[in-house]
């Protein structure tokens, strides 16, 4: 079997790689730039013209496609290449499964309902396409050579033009890479409370994550740090939801986390019903004195 991996982050790129390896007898990489080599049996590298959009690519990935002729494409699950390799997929009328937590020669396992249940799926047609998230073949190594060729960019009929870039300021961290996650919720009353939580990740040495909730209704934290569903899709050794109510869109994104922690005010909150160990307090109020301990 031969499987096609789209990836833009190292790290995705990596365990995609990684997973692909274990099964397929062919590994084939395609990236926009600075490659990662290595892991596959080929590099594909997409140069992208100046002005143009990456997601304006499409024609150049459908050649890439049909000249490889994968049984299997692998992508990671950007905003930008969910666009780019969903629009691949419905063009070939292929089977998309997304949230793939294992894979054999036979089937893969997908979550589904939001990540609460999980089901196995088969590809009915020549060429299958599936997401992973960050995790799910963290224990495989991946392999291969240093070769890397250029693709000829392939115009599209209508070009999608880049008109205006805005720089974001860079996440902090990588969550993806992280052993110990803290996720910061509601409970947090205001931007600066957020410092307590950050002084209890310097000490345990974990990174600070969020709630969706703090994204897009607080703008305390970039979009990239958010956990979930329609987040970051993590497997740490260690999570701790500080002022997290535990619902299912957000758990599902930890729930792969070897521990898990919650501290919250609230003795029902459904948190403690998925987590190891619970700790009902205020945040104000508990934070401090656990920081005070381990400083
Ligand atoms: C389609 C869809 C996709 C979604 N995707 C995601 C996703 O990917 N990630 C995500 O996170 N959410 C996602 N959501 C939103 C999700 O459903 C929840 O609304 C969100 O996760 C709740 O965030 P929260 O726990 O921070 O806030 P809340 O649900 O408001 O919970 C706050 C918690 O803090 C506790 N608390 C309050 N004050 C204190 C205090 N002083 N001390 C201690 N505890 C306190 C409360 O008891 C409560 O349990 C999605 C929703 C939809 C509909």
């Amino acid at each position: 079997m031969k499987t096609l991996v789209i990836a833009e982050n190292e790290a995705a790129a990596r365990e995609l790689a990684a997973g692909a390896r274990a099964y397929a007898d062919e590994v084939v990489y395609a990236t926009f730039a600075d490659p990662v080599t290595g892991i596959a049996d080929k590099c594909l590298v997409v140069e992208v013209p100046e002005g143009q959009a990456k997601e304006a690519a499409f024609d150049t990935f459908a050649k890439i496609l049909a000249d490889e002729d994968p049984q299997m494409v692998f992508f990671e699950p950007t905003r930008r290449l969910k666009a780019l390799v969903g629009r691949l997929a419905a063009h070939n009328g292929a089977s998309v499964m997304t949230d793939i937590s294992a894979i054999d020669e036979e089937s893969v396992q997908t979550r589904y309902f939001g990540g609460i249940a999980e089901r196995t799926a088969k590809s009915v047609t020549p060429v299958a396409f599936c997401s992973a998230g960050a995790g799910t073949f963290k224990d495989a190594e991946p392999s291969g050579t240093d070769v890397v060729e250029t693709v000829e960019y392939v115009a599209p009929a209508v070009t999608l033009e880049c008109v205006e870039r805005e720089t974001l300021p860079p996440a902090e961290v990588d969550l993806t890479a992280a052993d110990k996650v803290v996720a910061a919720g509601r409970g947090f009353g205001s931007e600066e409370e957020l410092e307590e939580a950050r002084t209890f990740c310097k000490a345990i040495g974990a990174e600070l994550g969020c709630t969706r909730p703090l994204t897009e209704t607080e703008d305390w934290f970039p979009r990239e740090a958010y956990i979930g569903i329609s987040g970051l899709m993590l497997s740490p050794e260690v999570y701790v939801g500080i002022g997290v109510s535990g619902q299912m869109q957000h758990m599902v994104g930890v729930d792969r986390a070897h521990v898990a922690f919650a501290i919250n005010k609230d003795a029902h909150a459904p948190i403690f019903d998925k987590v190891d160990y619970g700790l009902v307090g205020a945040i104000n109020d508990v934070l401090p004195k656990i920081n005070a301990k381990l400083s």
